[in-house]
């Protein structure tokens, strides 16, 4: 059976070429970058030359990406440094209701711990309004950390202005953009950003690596402690090969960024108008301006892990915004926050598009969505 993998949102197929430069690093200039003879040389250059690629890819510099495990250590992290910090008298941190559980919980925690959070709400799009964060922030606010681009309804929100107010009471500003690197354009100056996390197995990367950058000025204490890796900020000897590969799989998405961008569109486009004419019933969500390839769409009275279970006994690999159990539907934070309309959320799925994907995957997969439906 022809099988259609359309889930890049939940991770990605690893780029040959960052596997080529991995290879190299786990075979043969395996040594550690930490060690002083003339063997470490080579690894030791691949760290700085990959913490370049990475930081160019950005518009930060070499000396403001620390390399993590990924996402969620970068979310952890951003979010429960305040509470390792002795000079931070500030007590409130500030998201949204739709963040990822690696912020989520990691806030969670410092509510345990005494700290204020506030969760801004969005709209029906997704956005959280500009006003909902000057109506709550004030000197107390320490972090205000608000997603790049939402994993499951793909949308961007208004970042530099978020930051920008955040600015203004003296707070830092962090965006787990772990949907958006490598997807689409990102300066991290021009942004005002202070802190963002990165996960390199969301844009063609391995598994396990990613960063937090952290613009130059910010404190940082250091949240896995060991040896002087990562300037003492992040011990534990490197992921070398995988920080290469990471950063060889993010150049190589930002030099496709647009030609990407444009395809990713044309099969977004394929996949609802080929829907639109099986006269199926089915709203699209998310804002316009959202990841190129991340199509969230919730159709009327059905279940979206019913369509999920039978567009895989027909080859196709896509995700839902709800999850069965025996009794109950249970509905994402997602979903529920958008309000999507009661006989429609049950029935939210996500389709999201990778440059793999052909036209015929597009048509293909609306195709046996209105098969199962009908
Ligand atoms: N943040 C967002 C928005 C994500 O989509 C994910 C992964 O799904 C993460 C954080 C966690 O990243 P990682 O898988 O690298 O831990």
């Amino acid at each position: 059976m022809k099988k259609i993998y359309a889930d890049h949102a939940a991770t990605t197929k690893l780029s040959t070429r960052a596997l080529d430069e991995m290879i190299r690093f786990l075979r043969d200039d395996y040594k550690n970058p930490s060690t002083l003879y003339s063997d470490a040389t080579l690894p030791r250059k691949a760290l700085a030359d990959s913490r370049k690629r990475i930081a160019k890819s950005i518009g930060a510099e070499s000396s403001e990406i620390v390399f993590t495990s990924g996402g969620t250590e970068s979310d952890n992290w951003a979010i429960k440094n305040i509470a390792f910090n002795k000079n931070n008298s500030r007590k409130t941190i500030i998201t949204s209701e739709i963040e990822h559980h690696a912020i989520l919980n990691s806030c969670k925690i410092m509510d345990e711990l005494g700290y204020q959070v506030i969760y801004l709400p969005v709209d029906d799009k997704g956005i959280v309004s500009i006003d909902s964060l000057k109506n709550v922030i004030n000197e107390d606010t320490a972090i205000v950390s608000i997603m790049y681009a939402n994993n499951e309804i793909g949308t961007i929100q208004p970042i530099k202005e978020l930051a920008h107010i955040t600015h203004k009471y003296g707070a830092l500003f962090h965006t787990d953009a772990v949907q958006a690197v490598g997807h689409i354009d990102i300066n991290v100056r021009d942004l005002e950003i202070d802190m963002l996390s990165a996960s390199a197995h969301k844009f063609n990367g391995p598994k396990g690596i990613g960063f937090l950058y952290l613009r130059d000025g910010v404190a940082l204490n250091p949240f896995i402690t060991g040896g002087s890796q990562e300037h003492g900020l992040r011990a534990g000897t490197e992921n070398v090969a995988g920080i290469v590969g990471m950063s060889i799989a993010l150049q190589e998405n930002i030099e496709n960024l647009n030609t990407n961008e444009k395809y990713l569109q044309e099969l977004e486009g394929i996949l609802v108008e080929r829907l639109r004419t099986y006269n199926i019933d089915f709203i699209q969500n998310g804002a316009k301006n959202k990841i190129p390839g991340n199509v969230s769409l919730s159709f009327a009275d059905i279940e979206g892990e019913m369509l999920l279970h039978r567009l895989d006994l027909r080859g196709v690999q896509i995700a839902t915004g709800s999850a069965c159990d025996s009794q109950n539907i249970r509905l994402s934070h997602v979903v529920k926050a958008i309000r999507i309309p009661p006989n429609y959320a049950n029935g939210t799925i996500r389709i999201s598009f990778g440059t793999d994907n052909t036209y015929e995957d597009a048509i293909y997969i609306a195709d046996e969505i209105a098969n199962i439906l009908k």
